[in-house]
């Protein structure tokens, strides 16, 4: 709020939130104390700046008619109310892109294991893979007669990218097949949720299967 007052209050352009911005208008808050009288309340005047900000300085449509600066506020002399402070520039997320396999035998559900260290450590996921070619490879590798059927993709936001990730459902004939790896495991599909997983995942099996779309 504070940041918003001043932006206005001197016409600074850019984007408060950035170091250089900010240093800014921090300076130009410290020039103000400076000038003040020496008995200037402190608490008072912070106090005064954030409701200004949270009541008339407001993001949208302040109100200059109640606002006690507004004689020498240079957004409103300018009339550039509704451009400072500059709005933040977001930066577009990159996009990758991954398969999950869905490989459903004997009433359950093929999960691994994350490893402890990285994206969804130690939680229980599904095989993922990064391009169709070695799905395929798995699937084949897992006995399948068929190539597995897709799903609808959805996206997953992180904080540094998005994760758009293709299901991909696969019924395989017969037995289970053994487990290859110690941190894989054919879970029974009514046990699914008594495994730890990562909030999409677990959603989209959820959505699978409560709603008994694959269950027969
Ligand atoms: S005059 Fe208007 S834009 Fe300037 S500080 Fe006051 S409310 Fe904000």
């Amino acid at each position: 709020n504070v940041r918003r007052v001043l932006a206005r209050y001197f016409a600074i352009e850019g984007d408060p939130t950035t170091a250089r911005i900010a240093q800014q208008l921090w300076g130009h808050a410290h020039a103000l104390i400076d000038a003040a009288p020496a008995d200037l309340d402190m608490a008072a005047y912070t106090q005064g700046q954030m409701d200004l900000g949270a009541t008339v300085c407001t993001r949208t449509r302040p109100d200059c008619t109640r606002c006690p600066l507004a004689p020498d506020c240079r957004a409103r002399i300018q009339n550039r109310q509704d451009e400072l402070p500059t709005p933040r520039v977001r930066r577009a997320q990159p996009l990758r892109h991954c398969w999950m396999l869905i490989a459903e035998c004997e009433g359950r559900v093929l999960l691994e294991r994350r490893p402890d260290a990285g994206i969804w450590g130690g939680l229980w996921t599904l095989p993922q893979f990064e391009d169709t070619a070695t799905l395929e490879a798995a699937c084949t590798g897992l006995g399948a007669a068929e190539p597995p059927q897709a799903l609808a993709a959805f996206d997953h936001v992180f904080t540094h990218f998005r994760l758009r990730i293709q299901p991909c459902w696969l019924r395989l004939p017969g037995a289970a097949p053994v487990p290859t790896r110690a941190d894989q495991a054919w879970v029974p599909i009514g046990k699914l949720d008594a495994h730890g997983m990562p909030a999409p995942v677990a959603r989209l099996l959820a959505g699978l299967y409560d709603g008994g779309l694959l269950l027969r």
